[in-house]
């Protein structure tokens, strides 16, 4: 039953402590997962996840392996008011660098939902494993380091507001799961050791989030809305339904362009996206609860798997590794890979053999490190067009603006890059796209000049409506092939 000892902890239960317990259970008589936050009564956002109240999309790719983690958790979503589009190749409008692009199936089912259903759903599902503990409102104070064996043993914790006072609680293995905010550095240097190298990408964005109701008989041939900005234009905006006829919207601005706090201002914002569709259904809409900003500075990445020094008995997960910029929606499905990751090395783990813990931490490192190199990288060239933003951009960087914007173009009309960029960017198994097709990419374009390809007609807002709005919209799009 416990193939590699007594014990497991869990610092932190957002989606990667979630995910990490649950597959850790089926390796340790018992795993301990401590909550800084009190357990909920319901569903909800919490203080201890403030990004909560955002719109959170799940990657196609995170979804495909939470199944695989907890069968039959797609289902009990949709049961409990999660929205499924079969293929967002055919259903999502988006509308980047001046134009909108074209409708074409790439395969890829995504189900949108608020981030508090999902964390309720999968927190049941973990909670009901036999040998999992919840500590809620006890908040870990110190992870204790034996110098002499040379690793982590435990964790010292205290309910929140109360000094700690009783034994530390030994573990054969200890998880970090505490979010972006985990005091990685100062553990480390209490121990005297050197932390990780951090990499950051100073993005300076906002957020702003808002839940409306949607009006009454609306019922259009599309699923989402995506106004991408155009660099360096920042001002951007999404929407997608949710749980009981609602719709989450969501802008995204950097630096000056930061959206606005208020219902009015931020349809004032809206107005001045490059499309005005969101806009107009925020017209048609009704807002529900307080509109939400958050202030998003840095993207931090903790290069554990260059760090001289690691303990073992350690691992850290999800935020505490590496943040993203939110717009790309990555975090939860990196978690959610990751926990698949260490899934595999827990199950050829063997607590005989001497080094499972130092294995296990290099096993991890290693095999997460092209994950977030691609999620990484995608970020890197977005943001990286920014003026806001502040990262080293290096000596190639023009070469690489160049392609970027280059295959940005391209993917608006040419369905086989476009199919290939939207895949990847749900962060599923792609082959990098390299110059070379770019270059069929636009051959095939030059090729088919002046024949059209599945055009996207999808309806405005107004027409939604059966016409019944008077709300502005823009009119039916058709695509031409041709740049
Ligand atoms: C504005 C915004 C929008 C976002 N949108 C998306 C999106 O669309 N899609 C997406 O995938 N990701 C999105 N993200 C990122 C996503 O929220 C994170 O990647 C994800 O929450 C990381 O999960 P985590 O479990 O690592 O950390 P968290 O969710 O931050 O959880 C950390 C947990 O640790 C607990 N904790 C902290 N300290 C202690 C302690 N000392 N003791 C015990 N418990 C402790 C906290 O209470 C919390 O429960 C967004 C982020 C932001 C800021």
């Amino acid at each position: 039953m416990s193939a590699l000892g007594h014990r497991a902890i869990v610092m932190g239960s957002g989606i990667a402590g979630l995910l990490a317990a649950r597959v850790l259970s089926p390796h340790f008589a018992e795993v301990v997962v401590f909550e800084r936050d009190d357990e909920a009564a319901t569903p909800g956002p919490r203080g201890g996840v403030m990004q909560g109240r955002q719109l959170h999309t799940l990657l196609a790719s995170g979804l495909e392996v939470m199944e695989r983690l907890m069968p039959g958790l797609e289902r009990e979503l949709l049961s409990r008011g999660a929205i499924r589009s079969p293929d967002v190749g055919l259903t999502a409008r988006a509308f980047k660098f001046g134009s909108w692009t074209i409708a074409g199936a790439i395969d890829v089912a995504m189900i949108t939902m608020t981030r508090p259903l999902l964390e309720s759903c999968v927190r049941e599902r973990v909670s009901a494993i036999p040998n999992v503990v919840f500590r809620y409102g006890e908040a870990v104070e110190e992870v204790v380091y034996d110098r002499v064996e040379g690793r982590v043993t435990g964790v010292d914790s205290s309910p929140v507001g109360v000094a700690p006072g009783v034994e530390p609680l030994p573990a054969a293995l200890v998880v970090d799961a505490r979010g972006r905010g985990a005091p990685v550095a100062q553990m480390f240097k209490a121990w005297g050791a050197e932390p990780p190298d951090e990499e950051t990408l100073g993005l300076n964005v906002g957020y702003s989030t808002v839940i409306v109701k949607k009006p009454a008989g609306f019922s259009a041939d599309w699923f989402s809305v995506l106004l991408a900005s155009t660099p360096p234009d920042s001002p951007a905006g999404m929407m997608h339904p949710i749980e009981d006829d609602q719709w989450i919207m969501a802008f995204c601005g950097r630096g000056a362009a930061k959206p606005p706090a208020g219902w009015e201002p931020l349809l004032d914002y809206a107005g001045r996206l490059p499309q005005p569709t969101i806009r107009d259904c925020m017209r048609l809409s009704t807002p529900v609860g307080e509109l939400k900003v958050y202030n998003f500075l840095a993207a931090v990445r903790r290069r554990f798997d260059r760090a001289r020094f690691h303990p073992n008995g350690l691992l850290v997960v999800g935020d505490a590794v590496c943040s993203f910029n939110p717009l790309y929606g990555q975090g939860m499905s990196i978690a959610v890979l990751e926990a698949g990751i260490l899934e595999g090395l827990l199950a050829g783990a063997n607590e005989e053999a001497s080094e499972w813990r130092e294995a296990l931490w290099r096993g991890f490192y290693a095999q997460i490190a092209p994950i977030l190199d691609k999620a990484w990288g995608q970020s890197f060239a977005l943001d990286g067009l920014y003026p806001e933003t502040k990262v080293r951009r290096g000596p190639g960087f023009a070469l690489r603006k160049a392609a970027f914007l280059w295959a940005q173009k391209l993917s608006i009309t040419e369905p086989v890059l476009r199919r290939r960029m939207m895949r990847t960017a749900q962060l599923l198994p792609e082959a990098p796209i390299g110059l070379g097709d770019l270059a069929a990419s636009q051959w095939r374009l030059w090729r088919g000049r002046g024949s059209r390809v599945s055009p996207a007609t999808f309806q405005a807002p107004g027409e939604a409506l059966g016409g019944a709005s008077s709300a502005p919209g823009p009119a039916r799009q058709e695509h031409a092939v041709g740049l």
